[in-house]
């Protein structure tokens, strides 16, 4: 019998292609890196100890333009560069690795770089973790009222890394089927309680690396019929970017959208967060057959990107991304500001520059894309968006105000910080007019003492800062 395909229909003419991924131990089997020098090689090799590497067919063979490696927008998103560790850090895993290449004096020297790259920031574990039933649910982070945040641990991994990724110092998953059906109680009973939570965020990681059936599990749960103040389920995803096969022609294709569909069909949104930072990304046959597919579905696709230093920093890459994601019928939703974590020195924009930047392309879009907001840093006490500079009372002042809030009641309030075209992060801003602290700052404190005390008290422990195991050399 024909499997029933859905309203999305069979994928249009392509072939498919297996994946293939690549590490630090086997990235010199790509047979396009004949393009680069001895010397370039050596560089991946060296910073890809610290930072995450892993690069896929797709990325190599579709999206890459070789002819422009190593400068190319797409190479510089995957492939580790030079200028992401400092010299000093460089010039000292450089030594080790020629001198001693034993194991663990280079595992020593890495893990040392590492706490020293800000590996776990604004507190995500210590404040957003939460304590439910004596339980610290370290699968899933609720910091804004509505949005309930799930790691599922069979989605802790991407198809590819970016190499800016904030979440680099990851968890390695647990793939067992006990051990979804024990996330996804875990979840339905938290939300159950919680009826303010409207959204569920699945993320990672990449949720869309996990099996659908896992997926499945996860669905069924969260349809539970004492769960209908939950609406809209959302997927944080870069597959669209790095495997759009996930959605077309990979086994388990179709299954994963006919639960989109059956989402849809229980009256909740499903809302697909995608992770675009080129426009190149959109351009693939692949890509565009795989969003046509999942909107078949009355799933929506909203698209967000941090802006970033050799990979993004041009108005015109942003409007044209924005314009290509409507015309295929996405919904631009967020430009970010690289967190203060990794390589922000290598990445990061300074505030102003990204408000300039994202002006820039925002006035020339018609308001279809006007939907996107930012720039925005996701920091300790909200997601701040650096709504511009003002004049007042002769002074130079920088306009910020929150789209999200530790405490609802912060939101859509401007506030304002000293000029500073240096300052990268809100740390680096100090309040304007000589006010000794922003508005919030205070009862930020007092929230954030409350939540860690109660954390000491269930003894949650820091995370382990060395997460990815330095693959072996073959
Ligand atoms: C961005 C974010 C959300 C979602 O916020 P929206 O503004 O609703 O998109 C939820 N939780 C955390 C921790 C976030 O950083």
């Amino acid at each position: 019998m024909e499997m029933d395909k859905g309203r999305w229909g069979n994928p249009e003419d392509l072939s498919p292609p297996r994946y293939k991924a690549y590490n630090l131990a086997t990235f010199r089997q790509i047979p396009q890196l004949s393009c680069l020098n001895a010397r370039q090689i050596h560089e991946i090799e060296i910073v890809g100890h610290v930072f995450p590497f892993k690069v896929n067919n797709y990325v190599i063979n579709e999206l890459i333009d070789w002819e422009k490696a190593p400068d190319d927008p797409i190479f510089r998103l995957t492939f580790p560069q030079r200028e992401m560790l400092r010299e000093a850090h460089f010039r000292e895993l450089e030594a080790i690795l020629k001198k001693a290449p034993g194991k663990e004096a280079v595992e020593q020297v890495v893990d040392r770089i590492r706490r020293q790259l800000n590996p776990h920031p604004a507190g995500q574990m210590e404040y957003n973790v939460p304590i439910f039933n004596g339980e610290k649910l370290t699968g899933i982070q609720h910091k804004y009222r509505e949005t309930v945040l799930l790691f599922p641990q069979q989605g802790q991994t991407c198809h590819a890394y970016c190499t800016f990724c904030f979440r680099w110092p990851q968890f390695v998953g647990n793939h067992e089927w006990k051990f979804a059906m024990k996330e996804a109680k875990q979840l339905q009973a938290y939300l159950m309680r919680h009826t303010e939570a409207t959204d569920v965020i699945f993320t990672g990681g990449d949720p869309m690396i996990m099996k659908a059936k896992f997926f499945t599990a996860y669905v069924d749960a969260l349809l539970h019929e004492e769960l209908e103040h939950l609406q809209t389920i959302r997927i944080g995803t870069k597959a669209l970017g790095y495997w759009p096969y996930k959605f077309t022609t990979d086994p388990d294709a179709d299954e994963l959208l006919h639960q989109f569909e059956r989402i849809a069909a229980a009256g909740k949104h499903v809302a697909v967060m995608a992770h675009f930072s080129h426009h190149r990304e959109l351009q693939t046959p692949a890509v565009q057959e795989a969003i046509r597919r999942i909107r078949a579905t009355w799933a929506e696709i909203r698209t967000q990107s941090p802006v970033l230093r050799h990979i993004n920093d041009d108005p015109q890459i942003w409007a044209d991304m924005w314009n290509e994601q409507v015309r295929q019928g996405c919904i631009p939703y967020y430009m970010f500001v690289v967190r203060d974590t990794g390589a922000q020195h290598y990445f990061g924009l300074p505030l102003l520059e990204a408000w300039e930047l994202f002006s820039k392309a925002y006035r020339q879009v018609s308001g279809i894309a006007r939907t996107v907001r930012g720039p925005s840093m996701s920091c300790t006490p909200g997601k701040v968006q650096i709504s511009g500079v003002a004049h007042i009372q002769g002074q130079k002042v920088m306009v910020l105000s929150m789209i999200q809030g530790r405490n609802p009641a912060w939101v859509n309030r401007p506030f304002f910080a000293e000029y500073d075209p240096e300052a990268l992060w809100l740390d680096d801003l100090k309040p304007a007019f000589g006010e000794k602290a922003f508005f919030f700052e205070e009862e930020l404190r007092r929230l954030l003492r409350v939540r860690k005390k109660r954390h000491e008290q269930h003894q949650l422990h820091r995370l382990p800062v060395h997460r990815y195991p330095i693959p072996e050399k073959d």
